[in-house]
């Protein structure tokens, strides 16, 4: 059979080679790192469980770059050194940077970026050809040899097809590529001397640099506690002031980015005890049908708040993330 789901032995494999990868492929910015977590976020978003290859648009690998550069290319003041922001190149500040600071004067949030068609289809366009041209290039590139494993290089103009299996060895490992990527994303900004006056005052730099921004997620709050009507999401209860908390519906922990229908509001006890766990079936469906009737509200209010709302994209993640959780035998919370 061709295209088959691979054996537990080629899967270990494709793991293996991904470390190999991150050891010692030469990384001279953090482009690589992002091409890694682009590529197995949209083999979830777009894929299937199965080991037929998948074509991706140059496109939409731009936009999951766009998406993780923004949340870093905050600009910080300090009164002695000026205005400094983290550098993700050996040499001078990396192009999508560039792009995405200048971009950043103009508009306070992704969101709004992205309804200026004109603008964001020139910046996709840009920062897509730059990956083509850059990481997607030298990525299986260790030491001078060629080690395609991931895609073939040479291929079509608007498409990067992932080979036979990868998709599905993306989706099943994607828990460990993200943990892998960002980790050595991290490490590699650390240990760039320019970015030592940076680092001396930001005392979380894997929040800053992953993690969802604290008053973000407090606007949506507001929005949730709305749409809820002051209820939890999960047991129902009425909600005291500032007892709640916005939940990830499909876990951090499983998947690393936000997007607005992805956020349900829990009061604090269901919120500690639901934790990093998938919830039962049962608010499977309620979170479905809650995107489904409140989508248009869901899409208004939270994208101007700087998320990416796209419900077939959430839905697409849970569905994933769901038989993940079935056959790896996690653990399901009920109320
Ligand atoms: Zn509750």
């Amino acid at each position: 059979m061709i295209n088959c789901i691979p054996t537990a032995k080629e899967q270990l494999k494709f793991l293996k080679n991904i470390q190999l990868i991150l050891q010692s492929g030469s990384f001279s910015s953090t482009y690589k790192f992002a091409l890694l977590i682009s590529l197995s976020r949209l083999a979830i978003e777009k894929g299937e469980d199965s080991g037929e290859p998948l074509a991706l648009e140059y496109s939409g690998i731009a936009e999951k770059f766009i998406e993780l550069y923004w949340k870093q290319a905050v600009p910080y003041n300090f009164n002695d050194e000026g205005q400094l922001i983290l550098n993700q190149n050996n040499g001078k500040q990396a192009a999508i940077v560039n792009r995405i600071i200048e971009l950043r004067q103009i508009y306070s949030s992704l969101g709004l970026l992205r309804r200026d068609v004109a603008i964001w289809s020139k910046l996709v366009k840009d920062v897509a050809r730059t990956v083509k041209d850059m990481p997607v290039r030298y990525l299986q590139n260790i030491n001078g040899q060629n080690f395609e494993f991931i895609y073939k290089h040479a291929q079509a103009k608007q498409q990067l097809t992932l080979l036979p299996q990868v998709m599905f060895c993306l989706r099943q490992f994607s828990e460990i590529i993200e943990e892998l990527c960002q980790k050595r994303w991290i490490d590699y900004i650390r240990k760039n001397s320019s970015n030592e006056p940076i680092l001396n005052k930001l005392p979380n730099l894997e929040q800053f640099m992953f993690e969802p921004n604290r008053n973000q997620l407090n606007a949506v709050a507001n929005v949730l506690v709305e749409l809820q009507d002051c209820k939890c999401f999960y047991c129902n209860k009425p909600m005291r002031k500032g007892n709640y908390a916005v939940d990830h519906f499909i876990p951090w922990s499983m998947y690393p980015s936000d997007t607005g229908h992805n956020f349900v509001l829990a009061d604090s006890s269901c919120n500690a005890k639901k934790s990093n766990l998938l919830a039962s079936d049962e608010f499977l469906h309620k979170w479905r049908e809650r995107n489904e009737e409140q989508d248009l509200i869901i899409v208004d209010r939270i994208s101007v708040l700087g998320f990416l709302t796209d419900k077939e994209r959430s839905h697409k993640v849970a569905e994933w993330a769901y038989a993940q959780g079935k056959e790896n035998g996690y653990g399901f919370w009920s109320s």
